[in-house]
């Protein structure tokens, strides 16, 4: 297969200006992007987290959400989110490596949260059965909470699934119907990618290891439709290929969008801006006043 270099990631990251509304300043990446799903909310960015988040603004990421793990980490995600609106955004739930810690109570704080304009999303949870740091009838319960919560909030599912497919499918069949949300993270094969594009309102989003070797990602990224993927980080885990950092921050999301154009053939441009319609969609952030403001001249037409 060959492929041209055309992204942004190089000496040059505005070589090449593309669609001429995207294009901003030398300094700034040609296009705006989304970093669905960021823990910047995690102690490992105490000591620089608004630099961290500026310089991923400055660079153009439009837009971070931030989901919660536990009661905790949901409430500093909103807190993130409200001193920066518009662009950061949270998700409030338990992970399922803290499964334990949820609680009908935890529940009910989830769901006054999620009254917030600034929550967009109820996760993220899940079933992570590679772990396994919570019984798995343990996990298998609190997901079916959080489902029950995302369907009474009329939020989106920001879900984890980890050596766990089968059992997440059976349960979004029993339980999930007509819910929508994201696959984070996703990392399974061609087949669980499409059991998981059944369910209609649901996408598949990419991190890190799609810039990795020796996983079936490419092919998936590959058959996905391109109305149904987001792009991530996960920081500050999966630092994505060829980044030599640590610790993973928003900024390199620029790496997994870059890869994601050359699997699917197509410019950096392009893939910036469906992702970043997408998520725009998921998550309803055009319902957000200053979302809406402040985005709304440089997101152009549609190309769906
Ligand atoms: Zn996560």
């Amino acid at each position: 297969m060959h492929h041209t270099h055309r992204g942004i990631v190089g000496a040059h990251p505005c070589g090449r200006p593309g669609r001429g509304h995207f294009f901003r300043s030398p300094e700034r990446i040609s296009c705006l992007l989304v970093d669905s799903h960021a823990h910047i909310d995690t102690s490992r960015f105490n000591a620089d987290r608004e630099d961290v988040i500026s310089t991923a603004f400055k660079a153009g990421i439009t837009c971070i959400i931030d989901p919660g793990c536990d009661l905790d980490s949901s409430r500093f995600a909103l807190t993130l989110a409200k001193t920066h609106p518009g662009t950061i955004f949270a998700g409030v739930g338990t992970h399922p490596h803290d499964a334990t810690t949820y609680s009908n109570e935890v529940g009910a704080h989830c769901r006054e949260m999620a009254q917030e304009p600034e929550v967009v999303a109820i996760g993220e949870f899940g079933l992570d059965y590679f772990r396994m740091l919570s019984p798995r009838d343990v996990q298998r319960s609190v997901f079916c909470a959080h489902l029950q919560l995302a369907r009474d909030c009329d939020l989106p599912c920001i879900i984890h699934v980890r050596d766990s497919h089968d059992d997440v499918i059976e349960l979004l069949h029993a339980h999930g119907q007509g819910l929508r949300g994201v696959f984070h993270c996703f990392s399974g094969n061609v087949a669980q990618a499409e059991e998981c594009l059944a369910f209609e309102g649901f996408m598949l989003s990419f991190a890190g290891p799609l810039t990795r070797q020796g996983n079936a990602l490419p092919e998936v990224a590959r058959m996905a439709p391109l109305d149904r993927i987001l792009v991530e980080t996960d920081s500050p885990y999966l630092v994505p290929q060829p980044v030599r950092a640590k610790r993973n921050e928003p900024l390199f999301v620029k790496h997994v969008a870059e890869k994601l154009a050359e699997i699917k053939d197509m410019n950096f441009e392009e893939i910036a801006q469906v992702t970043t319609m997408n998520a725009v969609r998921l998550f309803n952030l055009d319902a957000f006043p200053s979302f809406q403001r402040h985005s709304k001249a440089e997101r152009g037409e549609s190309i769906q």
